[in-house]
């Protein structure tokens, strides 16, 4: 049967060309609309457009074409109604709160989270009179006991960045939709490929399109799924008032990235299981988290709710943070890079830059040691990878 729309389509072909609106050009790749403003044939049809009853662009800040295409390929590939790009990752997860959130409401939030959304949380909405909770993430009785008649609200990451800490997104949405709460996750990790929020019961989906959606490190950008009414009537004036809008350049990357996300992120899989399974045999290694290895603690939920292991590993270095400096020195291939997601291997020291913030107390509450490293593990030959690493890990002595 041929397919009679994009949403009967498979995810490759989502993928590749899911939401193209070709113009009259015929063009064969996606087209790229560098241009701020739009312009009308009469002041009627400007009058139309503003009042919403003629479907045309506006502005680049509420819309464009090139933004609007790779809106509707990620829509497509997360099973979601509607979609929002934004200029950062951080962007989307700012909007996705805000949006809804005011005074003398209340969130709950995972505690194993990525330093910039742990400071919008923590720090910000306070300051606007939201109150906050946070809890233990896999512990779902905390997750109950933390909800109240004002949770608006409750927000996780899972695999959380960097433990990988895995959080039942079913489980903790219908717990949440008992208490009238919406369900944000930050998807960032897993992207479309490896886990779908939507299909458990997520009900808004934020990711940074700068990870694994470009995956070749030239741009940042960001994006809210959701349902079509929250998107239209809540999120969308949110975003085109206070302007964080998607440049259509990073658009345009963005939307190409899409294409071989998949292709690109089956093969960062399999090396990082190859490479998991080799730091996992090393005298100097504690300790290796990754979804897959038979001695993750949650590998029955990762099994459920994730289709593959995903592209980080993270790891604990029995000499501490002397050990993982060393480890990050010795390297000669793998790049010190916070990004994460890239087409090139890149680690970094957590405890020192990106959960530098949290604090140390709040860094042993979630199990970011000093000695813990994480790897984004890239498109490079496994073997190259392993002789790296083998090298800089004799180096550690
Ligand atoms: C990187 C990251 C973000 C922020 O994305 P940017 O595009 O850098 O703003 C949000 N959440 C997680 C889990 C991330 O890893």
């Amino acid at each position: 049967m041929a397919p009679t729309s994009e949403r009967d389509w498979r995810a490759r072909t989502r993928a590749v060309r899911g939401g193209l609106d070709r113009s009259p050009h015929g063009e064969t790749s996606e087209a790229l609309y560098l241009n701020s403003g739009f312009v009308y044939d009469s002041a009627e049809q400007a009058e139309a457009r503003f009042l919403g009853e003629d479907e045309g662009f506006i502005y680049s800040r509420y819309g464009n074409p090139t933004v609007a295409m790779f809106e509707r390929r990620l829509a497509l590939l997360d099973g979601a109604e509607a979609c929002f790009a934004t200029s950062s990752g951080m962007s989307a997860v700012f909007a996705a709160l805000m949006c809804q959130l005011q005074a003398g409401d209340h969130v709950v939030a995972s505690r194993a989270l990525f330093g910039s959304c742990h400071f919008i949380i923590s720090q910000l909405l306070p300051r606007y009179g939201v109150e906050i909770s946070f809890v233990d993430g896999p512990d779902l009785a905390q997750w109950q006991a933390a909800l109240r008649p004002q949770t608006a609200c409750v927000f996780f990451e899972t695999p959380a960045n960097p433990t990988l800490e895995l959080i039942d997104i079913e489980a903790v949405a219908d717990l949440a939709h008992a208490a009238d709460a919406q369900v944000v996750v930050d998807n960032v990790f897993s992207t479309p490929v490896l886990q779908r929020p939507i299909e458990f019961g997520a009900d808004i989906v934020v990711y940074s399109g700068t990870k694994h959606m470009d995956g070749q490190g030239r741009c940042l950008g960001g994006a809210v799924l959701g349902p079509e009414q929250f998107i239209d009537e809540v999120l969308q004036p949110f975003l085109r008032h206070t302007g964080p809008a998607l440049s259509p350049f990073n658009a345009w990357v963005l939307l190409k990235g899409l294409e071989t996300m998949e292709l690109r992120l089956a093969e960062q899989c399999r090396n990082a299981r190859t490479i998991a399974g080799m730091l996992a045999e090393r005298s100097e290694v504690q300790r290796v988290v990754y979804p897959e290895l038979p001695s993750f603690p949650q590998q029955e939920l990762a099994t459920r709710q994730m289709t593959a292991g995903g592209s980080i590993i993270s790891f604990d270095l029995a000499g501490g943070k002397a050990a993982a400096f060393k480890l990050l020195n010795g390297l000669s291939c793998i790049d010190i890079s916070n990004n994460l997601g890239d087409a090139k291997s890149l680690i970094t020291h957590p405890a020192t830059t990106t959960h530098r913030a949290i604090g140390p107390e709040e860094r042993v509450r979630v199990g970011i040691g000093d000695g813990l490293v994480r790897l984004s593990v890239g498109l490079e030959d496994p073997a190259d990878l392993m002789d790296d690493l083998g090298a800089a890990l004799d180096g550690i002595g």
